[in-house]
């Protein structure tokens, strides 16, 4: 196998906290185990909530950590690629205008639902001729664009959820762009795993419902997929799972209270998988005991007093 080439992808529109350092880490150290690339990539394409300050305190706190990346890339300075991965959609009648407003694809999944059919968008869009485009445009109205998914079973090897398949009829064409021409995640992050020859996708598993469509798009762009790991997510004690708004569990306020960075990466690893928790000085060690088939499919939970004893054995 070649070198793994990974990338941690979060939106600059907080601070990380615990939970996201649990996926930078993984993504880190499996790469730094194989001698391999880590890549921050900063998911900035909604101008309006990213911000540089949050950016700047990301890689701060991947340095803190001791996973300083070996690339750093915006979305923000990449539009032109997204707008030409687009066009060659639409050219191969992948991508299709649509006009309904929310209201009219809000009626229909009612009436689906009341007929006991599952809610899945009709494609009515696909059957406009050019001129009910045109009718509809000169009523002001602006297309936002799907993408036309292949009715086929999609299969994948996760590597830490084993065999896993959606079969694709059971989706809605999901809209890669919306009215005002900005870009959805999806299409973005297909460009830049495949501009990026990304390998893994290592996220949480919050993303594995949007595995096929992007197992979809990597097809439709000509390339191959990459391999798909998605880690469970850690949750506090209580089972709550962690917002940006808890703050006291930021990086930044961990680091505040006095804690060791190996305390931090060492429960944000180890925790929800098949290994004991326990103080990991060296991040090499720390990498060693990563292990994407002994990742646990429950959350993982944590108590916060957990860091003082860890940090205590350092
Ligand atoms: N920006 C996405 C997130 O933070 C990235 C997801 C992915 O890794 O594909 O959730």
């Amino acid at each position: 196998m070649s070198t793994p080439r990974v990338r941690f992808a979060p939106s600059p529109t907080g601070r990380l906290h615990i939970g996201n350092a649990r996926t930078a880490l993984l993504n880190a150290l499996f790469a730094r185990r194989a001698g391999g690339t880590f890549i921050l990539r900063f998911d900035d394409t909604d101008l309006e909530r990213s911000r540089p300050e949050y950016a700047t305190a990301i890689e701060e706190d991947l340095a803190w950590l001791g996973i300083p990346p070996d690339l750093v890339v915006r979305q923000s300075e990449r539009f032109s690629f997204y707008d030409e991965a687009a066009d060659r959609l639409r050219s191969v009648g992948r991508l299709y205008a649509c006009y309904e407003t929310q209201e009219e694809l809000e009626f229909r999944r009612r009436r689906q639902l009341a007929r006991g059919l599952p809610p899945i968008y009709d494609r009515a869009a696909l059957s406009l001729s050019d001129d009910d485009r045109r009718k509809l445009e000169a009523e002001g109205r602006r297309p936002h664009w799907r993408f036309k998914l292949d009715h086929r079973t999609i299969e994948w090897q996760d590597m830490v959820r084993g065999a896993g398949h959606v079969e694709c009829a059971s989706l809605s064409d999901p809209v890669l762009v919306r009215e005002d021409g900005t870009y959805l995640y999806t299409l973005p992050s297909v460009v830049d795993d495949i501009a990026l020859a990304v390998s893994h996708v290592i996220r949480g598993e919050d993303h594995v419902t949007n595995t096929a469509v992007q197992i979809q798009l990597f097809e439709a762009l000509g390339a191959a997929p990459p391999i798909f790991a998605h880690h469970n997510l850690l949750t506090t004690a209580s089972g709550e799972g962690l917002s940006k708004r808890l703050g006291h569990l930021s990086l930044s306020s961990l680091r505040e209270s006095g804690l060791e960075p190996a305390a931090v990466a060492s429960l944000a690893v180890l925790v929800g998988s098949a290994e004991a928790v326990r103080a990991v000085a060296d991040l090499d060690q720390l990498a060693a005991l990563v292990d994407f088939a002994h990742i646990s499919r429950a959350p993982a939970r944590f108590d916060e007093a957990e860091l003082d004893q860890l940090n205590a054995h350092l």
